[in-house]
């Protein structure tokens, strides 16, 4: 890549990450802004980048569901999220229009596991699944070299799971009473247990959260057999959840693949973000240079 500067958004359901550089893997400033209104937040977006007259192009990694339809006429628009005042909100034209350089777009997860795919923890690897755990729950998949995408991105955060205590929770998603997001997202355990997750101390609180992550990751496992899985997202912070997830991902595999990643290796399989809290910006500059 040659030095024009790329600016890079993680735009999340509780905070944007902006960032410039003149590669995915060259940052030279970022901010973290927290995620209020759109027009406040977007608003700040904006005065962030315009502190650089000279940038090429822009990529963004957006919590969604997002239009990726390039000929729908809501193309770039966030879309069916729970977090309503963010509902229809045309991220993608608001960016462009602002800024007046080309925008490329892609979901939250797509954007971190191709950044951990070329720069991080899944570098030389032709497969990488990448979980966060935070406000949603959202899976990005490359398999193959190539990011999954079908008739829009891949909502692997509402893959249906057993509901472990059936009669006391209540899902957070408003779409489904048992998917993985509405049981086991941060917005899920604040509900379920009435503070914020990182005020959780209860252990079986915890013990039911690795059980709901591992259903999840088992799901991801047997559908598309990534080479290794990344797991971020601010719930991953608790500690000793990751330990407990790759024990229920065994438990739960019940010695059906006897792959060594998936049995003694598993340390080395379920990981945490190489890249800290950068994974999704990496990818979206990755996409910004790319366009
Ligand atoms: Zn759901």
């Amino acid at each position: 890549m040659d030095d024009k500067l790329y600016g890079g958004i993680e735009a999340g359901g509780t905070k944007f990450i902006c960032a410039v550089g003149s590669a995915p893997d060259k940052i030279s400033e970022q901010i973290t802004l927290l995620t209020t209104s759109p027009s406040e937040t977007l608003e700040n977006v904006i005065s962030f980048f315009k502190k650089w007259p000279t940038l090429h192009s822009v990529g963004i990694a957006s919590f969604g569901p997002i239009d990726l339809d390039e000929k729908s006429a809501t193309y770039g628009f966030i879309t069916t999220t729970p977090k309503y005042d963010w509902q229809n909100v045309g991220l993608l034209n608001y960016i462009k229009s602002g800024l007046n350089v080309p925008v490329a777009l892609d979901t939250d997860v797509n954007g971190a596991v191709l950044g951990e795919h070329l720069y991080g923890s899944g570098r030389g690897l032709n497969g990488l699944a990448y979980m966060t755990v935070g406000t949603g729950i959202g899976v990005g998949s490359i398999v193959n070299n190539k990011l999954i995408k079908g008739l829009s991105h891949t909502e692997l955060g509402h893959t249906l799971v057993p509901n472990i205590k059936a009669n006391e929770e209540k899902s957070s998603c408003p779409y489904h009473s048992n998917c993985l997001e509405g049981l086991a997202s941060g917005t899920a355990l604040r509900q379920q247990w009435g503070i914020p997750a990182e005020d959780i101390n209860d252990s079986m609180a915890w013990e039911i959260e690795a059980k709901y992550l591992a259903y999840g990751l088992v799901n991801v496992i047997v559908a598309t057999m990534p080479k290794r899985i990344v797991i971020g997202g601010g719930v991953m912070n608790h500690e000793g959840l990751l330990e407990n997830v790759r024990r229920n991902v065994k438990l739960t595999l019940n010695g059906y693949l006897k792959l060594a990643e998936l049995t003694d290796q598993v340390d080395n399989y379920i990981i945490l973000p190489g890249l800290g809290e950068l994974s999704g910006v990496t990818g979206a500059i990755y996409l910004a240079a790319n366009l």
